[in-house]
């Protein structure tokens, strides 16, 4: 009989974030594709509820907030699972409050977790690998990093900045097989999103449907988004023919953005 070899069989990943929404969308997909996947995030029952979905989805409790956690709990998964060849930054939070209204504290709280903690998982995860070691690195980012969002200017510089970084490191490893890139979605169904609707329903005087339908309008095709598409995204630059895509912005918003 054929043996079937899946298509990550023997990598080990990581995504950061990965107890739920996105992140937990695309390591289930890695895990199925037989990658060993390190899941993490702050909330262990969430880690825990999408670990048992396989053996080989691992949870791992870290903070991108704090350097040591990262590089600790990064350093620690690579001794019991290998070097890291797919590294999915996914971990974010989403604060939205006009300009002037920013306060220091909300500014550095989402740069700490959206620009610093894509640095520490990124420097972190590539210093597991050895220096011919291929690997694929992918940071989540947003439509607001490749146009401004009303409302949210923190959270679009950071979206932002970390476009800049894995631009600024496509030209440094370039010699190397490790590409980097960014996926950028519009509004997609998961808590980041749904924790708006109570207020949102409260700001328009509207039912629940009425103020995802206020939501989905940001996205050109006037839907929110599904888990799947932001999953089959990350899929696609793990896979070996996306071997030469490398700096690029993956927009997924149902249109030109
Ligand atoms: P979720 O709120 O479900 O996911 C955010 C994840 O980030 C959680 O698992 C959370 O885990 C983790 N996280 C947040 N802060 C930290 C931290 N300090 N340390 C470790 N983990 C942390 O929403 P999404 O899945 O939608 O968000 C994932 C990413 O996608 C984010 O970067 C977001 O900005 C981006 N994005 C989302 C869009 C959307 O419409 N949903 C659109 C565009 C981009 P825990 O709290 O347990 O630590």
């Amino acid at each position: 009989m054929e043996e079937i070899i899946m298509e990550h069989a023997g990598k080990h990943a990581l995504v950061t974030g990965g107890g739920t929404g996105i992140g937990a969308g695309i390591a289930i997909a890695l895990a199925e594709a037989g990658a060993e996947v390190t899941i993490t995030g702050r909330r262990t029952e969430k880690l825990a509820e999408v670990a048992a979905k396989s053996p080989r989805l691992h949870a791992l409790e870290m903070d991108v907030a704090n350097e040591a956690s990262v590089r600790d709990g990064i350093a620690e998964a690579a001794k019991t699972r290998g070097p890291i060849q797919i590294c999915v930054a996914n971990a974010g939070i989403a604060e939205g409050k006009p300009f002037a209204k920013t306060t220091l504290a909300d500014w550095q709280r989402t740069m700490t977790t959206n620009l610093d903690g894509v640095f520490l998982t990124f420097q972190a995860a590539m210093a597991t690998l050895g220096p011919d070691d291929p690997a694929r690195m992918i940071v989540i980012s947003s439509i607001a990093g490749v146009r401004g969002l009303k409302g949210g200017p923190a959270y679009t510089a950071s979206k932002h900045a970390v476009i800049g970084l894995i631009r600024g490191l496509s030209e440094e490893y370039m010699k190397t097989s490790i590409t980097f890139n960014a996926i950028c979605p519009g509004y997609v169904d998961t808590d980041i999103v749904r924790n708006q609707i109570p207020g949102l329903m409260k700001r328009f005087d509207t039912d629940e449907a009425g103020a995802i339908a206020a939501i989905a309008k940001g996205n050109r095709n006037q839907r929110l988004l599904e888990v799947d598409e932001t999953t089959s995204a990350a899929m696609w630059l793990c896979s070996d023919g996306a071997r030469s895509i490398n700096a690029q912005t993956v927009q997924i918003s149902g249109g030109q953005v």
